[in-house]
């Protein structure tokens, strides 16, 4: 029984890790493209400063003059010139590729992949490289250079953890086995090998702090934008249909007044009624008479052009807007959509339901200007007058308030 039960906690524990280790990679993965992308945007900036210094470096390390009896020093000022003109080489090829197959804004592909490694790599073999020729000849600071190059190129390149590590720690054998190779002596090695061993520590957590503030940044930003998308989507539909709601249809409704009357178009609306829809919620319930409303939506979304707009006005009414429409298309599209109703009885299992509805339709003529609340009045005044005259039936709606005609100038 002990040992199931110790068995159950380690079990525990394992499955919780791995889930840990599977959440971490699936976020790694999900801001991968990202995270290529933002480093080869800061490389590409950067690039522009680097090329110069190393070559201001290579010519400045090429310039030394080294005395007879120190051929050590010549060895050392030519591997680190000619590691700045190597690195500069790099950098331009790396740059030119950039530039040219690697456009900002696009998602990264597996050569945006290759050039970061590439240049993360590069920096890190630079530093490792000069430091080695540094202790070699007991110049300059030590494993300074490398520890520097490997700290900032951790913070400049974002690179997930598990490909970094890797990357890092070859370098860093590299380096030791070089290092053991210098011909130091012993003290003088022990204290390099256990201060350069820093180095692959200090920027592994350099990276991985910078590494897991950017996936959390990014993951934060990409929630709040598919909420705001979400909201903005809330915010101009209904719900039930998924179609347009009041608000934005009126929002787009004045807005396509305005163009049109600069524009000297015509446009119309007609709004539609669904004829004793009390009585199809009374006989079969109120979710009968949502799908039904869902179906009416679907006729209409089906039937209308892409340049119309439709919009549940709310309850059982519907409004359709048609830019550069006049009152012979206006009228045809509503004996359509009537018609469309009345022949198709709606199927909601297991009923089959006649619907029909009543429409009315109003025009705001070309060149005149005028409220879209005048246009909805005519149209609402049609929509009442087919009700009254029957039903399932389209009317005419001349506006309440004449809107003034407007001289046309010509496009402004
Ligand atoms: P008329 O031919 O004169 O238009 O008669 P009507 O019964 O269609 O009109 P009335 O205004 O009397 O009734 C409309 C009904 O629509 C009443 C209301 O309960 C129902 N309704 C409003 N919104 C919804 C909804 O979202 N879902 C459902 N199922 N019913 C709704
Ligand atoms: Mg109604
Ligand atoms: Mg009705």
């Amino acid at each position: 029984m002990a040992a199931l039960g110790v068995r159950g906690v380690n079990s525990g524990w394992t499955q919780a890790l791995a889930g840990w280790a599977t959440g971490l990679v699936r976020d790694y993965g999900a801001v991968q493209n990202d995270a290529t992308m933002e480093s080869l945007n800061r490389f590409r900036w950067a690039i522009w400063v680097m090329i110069p210094l190393h070559m201001f470096f290579a010519w400045e390390f090429g310039q030394y003059r080294i005395h007879a009896g120190q051929e050590a020093w010549t060895t050392w000022s030519r591997t680190i010139s000619l590691s700045h003109e190597v690195m500069a080489m790099v950098l331009m090829i790396i740059g030119t590729f950039i530039i040219l197959y690697v456009p900002a804004n696009r998602p990264a592909k597996a050569l945006a992949y290759a050039l970061q490694m590439a240049l993360t790599g590069g920096y890190l073999v630079l530093g490792a490289v000069l430091t080695l020729a540094d202790l070699r000849v007991g110049a300059g600071a030590g494993i300074a250079t490398y520890l520097l190059a490997s700290i900032v190129i951790s913070v400049v390149s974002l690179i997930r953890p598990e490909i970094y590590l890797p990357l890092f720690f070859v370098v860093y054998a590299f380096f030791d086995h070089a290092l053991r190779r210098l011909g130091l002596d012993a003290v003088q090695l022990d204290g390099v090998r256990l201060l350069s061993m820093s180095v692959p520590v200090m920027s592994a957590v350099a990276s991985w702090t910078v590494w897991q503030q950017y996936v959390k940044a990014t993951l934060l930003q990409r929630q709040l934008s598919a909420r705001n998308a979400e909201l903005q989507y809330l915010a101009q539909h209904d719900m039930l249909t998924g179609l347009f709601n009041r608000r934005h249809f009126t929002h787009e409704a004045q807005a396509e007044l305005a163009r049109a009357a600069r524009a000297h178009r015509p446009t119309s609306i007609l709004i539609a009624d669904v004829d004793f829809f009390k009585k199809i919620n009374d006989r079969y319930g109120h979710p009968v008479g949502d799908a039904v409303l869902q179906q009416v939506a679907k006729i209409f979304s089906d039937c209308v052009r892409t340049t119309d707009v439709v919009a549940r006005l709310g309850g059982e009414e519907f409004i359709v807007l048609m830019p550069n429409t006049g009152q012979a298309g206006a009228m045809a599209l509503a004996q359509k959509l009537r018609a469309a109703l009345e022949l198709h009885p709606l199927q909601v299992a297991p009923h089959v339901i006649p619907v029909t509805m009543s429409v009315g339709v109003s025009e705001l003529a070309a060149g005149c200007s005028g409220a879209f609340e005048a246009v909805y009045a005519a149209a609402d005044q049609a929509l009442y007058s087919a009700k009254a005259l029957g039903r399932n039936r389209v009317e005419w709606g001349v506006l309440l308030a004449p809107a003034a005609p407007q001289h046309y100038h010509g496009p402004q």
